[in-house]
């Protein structure tokens, strides 16, 4: 099945069983606004575990706030927001469709990459075990000039974006024949900045009202309080602060479901170190952060680096953690050097001093700062991509169905078990209720009592619930249940008294943890 339908099913998919719905539905919906149903909320609380406990349990040096949406609005003029928090747009004449610019070049150097991958592909095939993908791209013709073309497009574009060429974006839409993909033209307008902050206003007089943004970004809130968290927790540089928080955007073209939204969460962490050794702290989180990823099993191979074509003006160095997402390779987190800017910025703009006295080094000076910086929504994203699969099993009459399982880790996934009565009658309810009373506290667990086991096991698969729990006749005998795993289907057999032991062992953050080290 092509990966564009694979993911219009799971979309479909998230909103059958209670993942994530448009918001505002019965009014038709709101445009890149969603919300999070009965098990959206569980998976992305679990998310946010994971991220805030391996941030803030596991490092003695991080520690966590949680500052307020509105802020100042002269952070927004310090921060360089109000000025320069753009992206380049261009419209469709024929389709009145607004584009971001950068996008469009972006999606057209993907389609050189695709040609590549395809040529290679190919080639494996052909040569088996003893193809050497490097020597074949040196030395194939096609490939070499499909990198040729590659190479000329992304500098191109590199310099556009630096010099802030708006003209040249647009000479490289239209040298490139980049047609709008709902009109088919290039009958494009000309490429203007777009500021993506949106506004409000505080206050209950017309006079006295004061324009208000809502944060963009939640690291300005780490950066205002650097001060007041080093000195009342006597912090040591290098430390760092982590928050998690929403953040609103005005992006210009919200698709792809929850990747671009117009409000997000984001889970970010800046760490402060001493001028001069930020770029050595900056390959240390990259370090980190990735490991952080491929811990959770989606396959080292669909996550990779991107250096940022162009830095941000606050930045001396950038690295984008991309994931292979059913349309492709995409950001997830981002990891920047953000040099002293902001804080600096700030200094500048409050008049008062935002400093660290190094007992070590005699002098005080302004920290530098490497930041990680990760949409919650986007890796909620990845977890549900990761572990949507539809596969072919055979019924135990014989019969071929199609079974949709969610193989979220269970570590993640929002309910742990399912005790199923086999009939809700002859005292199996009371029993599989007595088992669900003494492990509720310790995991989220459901009940299910309607139709066959047999549609209660997909029901719970479609969930992605990782232990079916039956009880039967003969658990009112011997006190065993049938445990059934969610990836293999296998059933096993097991005393009562084990089920806690055993699904505590497998949806444990420790084991996740300790996959850090
Ligand atoms: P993009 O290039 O995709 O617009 P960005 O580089 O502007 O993203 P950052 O400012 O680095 O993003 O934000 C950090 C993280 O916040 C991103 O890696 C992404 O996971 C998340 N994020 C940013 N914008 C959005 C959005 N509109 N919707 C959901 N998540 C977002």
């Amino acid at each position: 099945m092509a990966q564009e339908d694979v993911f219009k099913k799971l979309i479909a998919h998230c909103k059958e069983y209670g993942y994530v719905f448009p918001s505002s539905e019965i009014y038709d919906g709101l445009s890149a606004v969603y919300d999070y149903g009965q098990y959206g909320v569980e998976l992305k609380n679990n998310i946010k575990k994971y991220w805030w406990d391996s941030m803030v349990l596991l490092h003695e040096n991080v520690v966590g706030i949680d500052s307020a949406i509105f802020m100042h609005p002269t952070i927004w003029k310090a921060s360089g927001h109000v000025d320069a928090f753009n992206d380049p747009l261009i419209d469709n004449k024929d389709s009145k469709k607004r584009y971001r610019a950068d996008v469009l070049i972006e999606e057209q150097l993907a389609k050189f990459e695709d040609r590549i991958g395809k040529e290679i592909e190919k080639a494996q095939k052909r040569f088996g075990a003893a193809f050497d993908e490097q020597k074949f791209r040196e030395t194939n013709a096609r490939v070499l000039e499909y990198q040729q073309k590659w190479n000329e497009l992304h500098t191109r574009f590199s310099n556009a974006l630096n010099d802030s060429n708006l003209e040249e974006l647009k000479q490289i839409i239209l040298d490139y024949e980049i047609v709008c993909p709902i009109s088919g033209t290039r009958n494009w307008t000309d490429v203007r900045q777009f500021n993506l902050m949106f506004s409000t206003e505080m206050g209950s007089t017309a006079e006295g009202a004061l324009k208000v943004f809502l944060r963009p970004e939640t690291a300005q809130g780490i950066f205002v309080n650097y001060l007041n968290v080093q000195k009342t927790g006597r912090m040591k540089i290098p430390f760092g602060i982590a928050q998690i928080g929403k953040a609103f955007r005005n992006e210009i073209v919200a698709r792809q479901f929850i990747f671009r939204m117009r409000e997000f969460e984001q889970m970010e962490m800046q760490f402060f170190v001493p001028p001069g050794t930020e770029l050595e702290w900056f390959e240390i989180w990259k370090d980190i952060r990735m490991k952080w990823h491929r811990a959770l099993g989606f396959g080292d191979n669909n996550y990779r680096f991107h250096e940022h074509e162009k830095l941000a003006h606050y930045a001396n160095a950038a690295v984008d953690v991309e994931y292979r997402f059913p349309f492709g390779f995409k950001e997830v987190e981002g990891i920047h050097s953000r040099t002293d800017f902001d804080l600096s910025q700030h200094e500048k703009f409050s008049g008062k001093k935002i400093r660290y006295f190094d007992p070590e080094k005699n002098e005080s000076y302004v920290p530098y700062v490497v930041e990680t910086s990760i949409g919650l929504d986007r890796m909620f994203l990845q977890v549900i991509s990761a572990s949507f699969h539809e596969e072919e099993v055979v019924a135990a009459n014989g019969e071929k169905d199609i079974r949709t399982v969610f193989r979220i880790p269970p570590v993640l996934a929002p309910v742990k078990l399912a005790v199923l009565p086999l009939v809700k009658k002859e005292g199996l309810p009371e029993k599989a209720r007595e088992i669900i009373d003494n492990l509720k506290f310790d995991f989220n667990c459901q009940y299910d009592e309607k139709d066959s086991i047999g549609k209660r096991y997909r029901r719970q698969d479609a969930i992605g619930t990782p232990f079916c729990v039956t009880v039967d006749h003969q658990t009112l005998e011997d006190n065993q249940v049938t445990i059934r795993y969610r990836d293999t289907m296998e059933q096993e057999r097991v005393p009562i008294e084990k089920v806690r032991e055993i699904i505590a062992e497998q949806v444990s953050f420790r084991s996740l943890f300790e996959k850090l080290k």
